[in-house]
């Protein structure tokens, strides 16, 4: 098999290719294969020429995100699609609803691509299931050995001592993080050990609508109803809102972000995340017991994981859009 990098991943067996989360101009190839609903991931859902493949749940997000769905194709977990000599296989990534890795078996042998992984246990979704395979094609986005997240309850029990002292002054704490996962994980942390109320902006409220189709449960009061305005005017609520989104200054807001980064920064901020932090993914790594391994989307740290993984675990490995690889067992 042949693995080369344009614009996302393409897996070539003789005349056949496919593409994974491609994120512009999608590349001549039979079909394209989706991870998960973040817009740097789903991009090829709009396409029409070539059917893209993907979790019911991700279709659904995305189109709630505003994406016009092109030619979208069903996958469902541990239920592969076979296209000529490539059967493309979807496990859970445990990154965010309805997000799936991919097995990629061809005649050469078996590839794994991951797309955004977490091999923690989550509140709303199942861990990245490890699969033996040839060439691990890895996320790097916390792929330098500064990035140890601190377990997950500790991390939990912060934002609700922190929140409930911000209420106790009178103002109403915020927290600022991506919409989709984060934001769900967030409101269920106080939903399971807390009796405080969760506004929500509404960019995060379509989205927990839909992981509530899917039977988890997320308990919230929308930020354009009646009953928020008197949550917010006597501060008896935490509120979540999309990173970029700034409140209007007329009620006493104390406002924290929580993103993996968190441990880069000097502002308030929680370092719950969606993504596996460095430990885990050389964890990761040990358990699928690749030949190969293919770093991507962590900018300068494909390098950096790369080097370790050489260096560290004696497995070849370089970022993938250094060289195309060509291999076979
Ligand atoms: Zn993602
Ligand atoms: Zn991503």
């Amino acid at each position: 098999m042949r693995i080369t990098w344009e614009n996302g991943a393409l897996v070539e067996y003789g005349e056949n290719k496919v593409a994974f989360d491609p994120n512009s101009g999608i590349p001549r190839c039979r079909a394209s294969f989706v991870t998960h609903a973040h817009t740097d991931h789903s991009y090829s859902l709009r396409i029409r020429r070539i059917p893209s493949f993907s979790s019911e749940e991700t279709m659904k997000l995305a189109s709630v995100e505003g994406i016009r769905i092109g030619n979208w194709q069903p996958l469902n977990v541990n239920r592969g699609i076979k296209i000529d000599d490539i059967e493309v296989m979807p496990h859970f990534s445990g990154h965010i609803l309805g997000s799936y890795e991919f097995e990629v078996r061809t005649p050469d042998g078996v590839a794994l691509f991951t797309g955004d992984l977490n091999t923690r246990e989550g509140r709303l979704v199942k861990p990245a299931e490890a699969i033996k395979c040839d060439v691990l094609i890895i996320e790097a986005t916390y792929g330098t050995p500064e990035f140890v997240f601190p377990p997950d309850e500790e991390v939990a029990s912060e934002m609700i001592r922190w929140a409930s002292g911000v209420l106790r002054e009178n103002k109403i704490p915020v927290f600022k993080t991506d919409a989709i996962g984060n934001a769900q994980e967030i409101i269920r942390i106080f939903n399971e050990n807390t009796n405080v109320p969760v506004v929500s902006h509404w960019r995060v409220s379509r989205i927990n609508e839909i992981y509530g189709q899917y039977m988890r449960n997320i308990n919230y009061i929308d930020i354009n109803s009646r009953e928020a305005s008197a949550l917010l005017s006597s501060a008896g609520a935490v509120v979540v809102v999309p990173k970029g989104v700034n409140l209007s200054p007329e009620h006493r807001f104390t406002q924290a972000m929580v993103t993996g980064w968190a441990l880069k920064f000097r502002r308030k901020s929680f370092p719950l995340s969606d993504h596996a932090d460095f430990p885990s993914l050389i964890d990761f790594i040990e358990r699928c017991n690749p030949k190969l391994v293919l770093t991507y989307h962590g900018g300068a740290y494909n390098e950096v994981l790369a080097k370790y993984i050489e260096k560290k675990m004696g497995i070849r490995s370089y970022p993938i859009n250094l060289i195309p690889t060509n291999f076979k067992t």
